[in-house]
């Protein structure tokens, strides 16, 4: 699950990233905030760079030095624990020393692995061991995010989300939270329009689901109200800075849920992308979509959302889905008992039986 482990968020004391840089062209100064910590003269960098980078002209003005390890990142997965496993022990390899620190260039999926890497290098065995709450022993290495997409909030969340053998789940403590973010929404400009809308689309439903739930207060309302609303005048109004205002849109969005909980479509999406391996963003729009007699208001806008930006879903996605398969989804979502209970409250299991997430997924699949 990407956010809370229970409902005692309100009590919780949550850390925050605690350097933010924001502004158009201020992916220049990463340069200089990285040389305050290449602190001897045989530290070095390493740099997680989402490989669609690998022949672009961002590559170029990456603040590379000679002794860094730059580590193309594969994202047509989303991340898993065994990629995690694979590229620490590359960083393990490379040096008998630990990075200075580790720097994430690219969407959530790539942060994800850019913060998995960072706790991995100082705490012992294979990742799969830390998905979870507060598994983590030791403080991460030094961490940067630097997002080229927006809407996860991964650049501000408490965890990393990883497909392990059992389970999607993330590894979540405090020592996930980056050190450093650096949000340039000229780094944004270039995302392809479908994987904009759908991973901004991610942002405009952990809002909904933030503000439609029992463990909504005051401090994630003021974030999610804001963040929906920079949603709604991206993808609605279509302004010139839609780029700013979508990257502050994720960051707020994040905050949002991470002091209250993400619901119904978050949990069935969990469950849709552990099985078939769909990705978050369209996999969270697919489920948005007939989830009209959970959030009505929600859904309406969302369905404008799509018809203003010229939106339609591939066909292919759901053929042939077996029994074995439906269960098994069946399964991951009901697991997410937080997400039910903030969405649905305390008897949950009664209003949502095994049948209606059955039912649910149907209507996707028809
Ligand atoms: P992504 O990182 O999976 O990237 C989606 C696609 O966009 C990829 O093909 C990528 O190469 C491409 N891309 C990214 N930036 C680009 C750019 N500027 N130009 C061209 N192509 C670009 O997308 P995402 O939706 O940001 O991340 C989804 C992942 O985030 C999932 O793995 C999900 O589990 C995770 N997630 C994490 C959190 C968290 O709090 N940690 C929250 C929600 C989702
Ligand atoms: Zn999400």
């Amino acid at each position: 699950m990407s956010h809370n482990g229970g409902n005692d968020n309100l009590t919780r004391n949550f850390k925050v990233v605690s350097h933010v840089l924001f502004g158009r062209g201020c992916f220049e100064q990463v340069d200089e905030i990285l040389s305050q910590n290449r602190n001897s003269i045989d530290s070095f960098m390493v740099f997680a760079v989402d490989d669609v980078f690998f022949q672009s002209d961002l590559r170029q003005r990456i603040p590379i030095k000679a002794r860094d390890l730059v580590l193309w990142v594969n994202v047509d997965d989303e991340p898993t624990t065994t990629y995690v496993d694979e590229l620490t022990d590359k960083i393990r390899n490379f040096s008998d020393n630990l990075p200075a620190g580790v720097v994430g260039i690219g969407g959530g999926s790539t942060l994800d692995v850019t913060k998995a890497l960072s706790l991995m290098l100082t705490n012992p065995g294979s990742s799969v061991s830390y998905q979870g709450w507060d598994l983590i022993k030791n403080p991460a290495v030094y961490h940067v995010g630097i997002p080229t997409i927006s809407g996860t909030g991964a650049e501000v969340s408490r965890t990393t989300v990883l497909m392990g053998p059992e389970k999607k789940l993330g590894i979540n403590s405090e020592h996930t939270v980056f050190d450093q973010i650096v949000l340039d929404p000229e780094l944004i400009a270039d995302a392809p329009l479908q994987q904009r809308f759908y991973t901004g689309m991610d942002c405009y439903i952990h809002c909904v689901e933030s503000l439609c739930g029992n463990f909504l207060n005051t401090f994630s309302g003021s974030y999610g109200e804001k963040a929906m609303e920079l949603c709604r005048e991206v993808f609605l109004n279509g302004e010139p800075d839609s780029d700013d205002k979508l990257m502050m849109a994720s960051y707020f969005g994040g905050i949002s849920i991470a002091h209250s909980q993400v619901g119904v479509c978050h949990a069935l999406s969990y469950g849709l992308s552990f099985v078939l391996k769909i990705h978050h963003g369209i996999g969270n729009c697919l489920v948005f979509d007939c989830l009209d007699e959970f959030y009505p208001e929600g859904v309406s806008k969302f369905h404008q959302m799509m018809r203003k930006n010229d939106i339609q879903f591939p066909r292919d996605l759901f053929t042939n889905v077996s029994q074995e398969q439906l269960k098994k989804m069946t399964d991951v979502a009901l697991g997410l008992d937080p997400l039910w209970e903030h969405a649905l409250g305390n008897n949950w299991k009664e209003i949502m039986p095994r049948e209606r997430v059955e039912g649910l997924y149907q209507r996707l699949f028809k």
